[in-house]
């Protein structure tokens, strides 16, 4: 028998439990579809950063299975076509969890089966369904601490391998990826991803395993800094499924060195999870304020502010190096990312959804649950989410996790020479200082855009309004 593995975010070979079950049935015929997010109702597509990573993973999936039928359309009308022209008597695939994948997917999965064909989905992107860790009362955990509690009280299952045989099915020729133009042209703006990046399975390996030897030790007191390198840069890896976080989760207690920082990176993997959980329990997330409160935050209406954010131009270095990294090479450092986030939604007062929107653009990890999540904790509108009074200070953020201001000066070369003391508040240093640095505000590097202390008492004030709407709520 004929089953068709429709891929979608498990861009690899091992640990997949739909590729895995084919396999093991007889033929298979490795199907992609691209589809236009407007007509299939995605209404937060993926953007430019991620279809880079897109077509390099298909590249090495291609290559590594020995073919893949690559087709552009709606899925709805794709698969059973397919289905049709080979007689296949299956369709196996792993689940996604983005609200409109969802609906898809069972849409997908009655037209199939009321045609008589088997059609299963398989757990492949998570360590747990959203459905399988719950409160003691029976519900979705709503907090990030007891879900890790619950987490660990049970037992992930050791992943699979790789299928023993694989026996490819002949199937429709498909499209060649070069004609999706997911690649940028006039201008190249990915140029440097190649060298930042190995997208594919082999590339995810190779990224733990140089992590776990290198980077695992003092992950605990070292991932918040971004001049270092103690994080994983996984996260793309994981979000287009080149590698599972079960084969993380058991790589990583495999080595069994290193305990406190073990559990420290594991409880990462848990906040992943976490967002999807919150994803799949809660999908109206993406578009609506958790605390529903937030509805009534007065938010500003700013183009020239956004765009200064979006070009690392606000005058504050620690922003600034965050938002040129991540425009050149689609990552930003967690610790970054909190501290941009801060500062476009509480010093600008513009809305989280412009940044959700702006990541989910240039991110090469941009991922629904994890980007929402984010930024809705950031904002102080989400489950569990940082207060929203606590607002970053970014000259001491920067001080404090760039020390020496060694990411300050890779992302912003023009205050390379600029002494450690006033590395992350330029306009706070002396005339000779600049001069000797050759530091000209306005011209060689922005001046802030705003003022610290004023937008500060400015975001308070707006929060009092969100204040007064849970009053009259409650
Ligand atoms: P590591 O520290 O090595 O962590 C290992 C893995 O754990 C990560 O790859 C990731 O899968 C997971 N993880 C770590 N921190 C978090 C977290 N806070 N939330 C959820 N999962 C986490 N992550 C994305 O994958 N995609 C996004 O679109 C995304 N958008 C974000 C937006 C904002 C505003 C913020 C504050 C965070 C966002 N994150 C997002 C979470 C986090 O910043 C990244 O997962 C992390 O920086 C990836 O780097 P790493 O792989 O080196 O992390």
């Amino acid at each position: 028998m004929t089953t068709i593995v429709w891929f979608r975010q498990d861009l690899r070979i091992a640990d997949n439990p739909a590729l895995f079950e084919a396999a093991a049935e007889g033929e298979v015929l490795p199907v992609f579809i691209l589809e236009d997010a407007d007509r299939v109702g995605d209404t937060h597509p993926l953007g430019g950063a991620s279809h880079w990573w897109l077509h390099h993973s298909l590249e090495a999936l291609r290559g590594d299975l020995g073919g893949l039928v690559c087709l552009r359309g709606d899925a709805r009308v794709i698969l059973p076509a397919v289905v049709r022209e080979t007689g296949a008597g299956a369709v196996y695939w792993n689940r996604c969890y983005e609200p409109h994948a969802v609906e898809r997917d069972s849409t997908i999965k009655a037209g199939l089966k009321s045609d008589g064909i088997d059609a299963r989905s398989f757990k492949a992107s998570l360590l747990f369904e959203p459905w399988e860790v719950e409160t003691k009362a029976g519900g979705p955990f709503k907090v990030y601490s007891p879900f890790w509690r619950a987490l660990q009280e049970k037992s992930v299952p050791e992943p699979l391998g790789a299928p023993e045989r694989l026996e490819l099915a002949s199937g429709p020729a498909g499209e060649d990826i070069d004609d999706w133009e997911l690649l940028p042209s006039r201008p190249n703006w990915a140029r440097e991803f190649e060298a930042a990046w190995q997208p594919g399975e082999r590339g995810a390996m190779n990224r733990l395993r140089k992590f776990l030897k290198e980077g695992l030790e003092n992950y605990g007191s070292l991932r918040d800094r971004p001049d270092l390198a103690n994080v994983s840069r996984l996260s793309p890896h994981l979000h287009f499924g080149e590698i599972s976080p079960r084969q993380i989760w058991h790589e990583t207690k495999r080595l069994n060195e290193h305990p406190s920082d073990t559990g420290k990176f594991l409880s990462e993997i848990a906040w992943r999870e976490f967002s999807h959980h919150l994803l799949y329990h809660f999908p109206e997330i993406p578009s609506k304020n958790w605390k529903p409160g937030f509805d009534a935050y007065p938010w500003r209406d700013c183009p020239e502010d956004l765009e200064a954010w979006q070009r690392g131009q606000t005058g504050y270095p620690i922003v600034d190096a965050g938002m040129r990294e991540l425009w050149r090479t689609g990552y930003m450092h967690n610790r970054v990312r909190m501290i941009a986030a801060s500062f476009l939604v509480k010093h600008l007062r513009l809305h989280w959804q412009h940044g959700e929107a702006w990541f989910r653009d240039t991110l090469v990890d941009a991922d629904l649950a994890n980007n929402v999540a984010g930024w809705q904790w950031v904002a102080g509108s989400g489950a569990d989410a940082a207060p929203y009074f606590r607002i970053f200070n970014p000259m001491t953020q920067g001080a404090k996790f760039d020390p020496d201001g060694t990411y300050v000066r890779k992302w912003c070369p023009e205050l390379k020479d600029l002494e450690t003391v006033h590395i992350h508040a330029p306009f706070l240093a002396p005339d000779d200082a600049l001069a000797k640095a050759g530091v000209k505000l306005g011209q060689t590097y922005s001046k802030p855009i705003v003022d610290h202390a004023a937008a500060r008492k400015a975001a308070l004030e707006g929060y009092e309004e969100v204040k007064r709407a849970n009053d009259s709520d409650a």
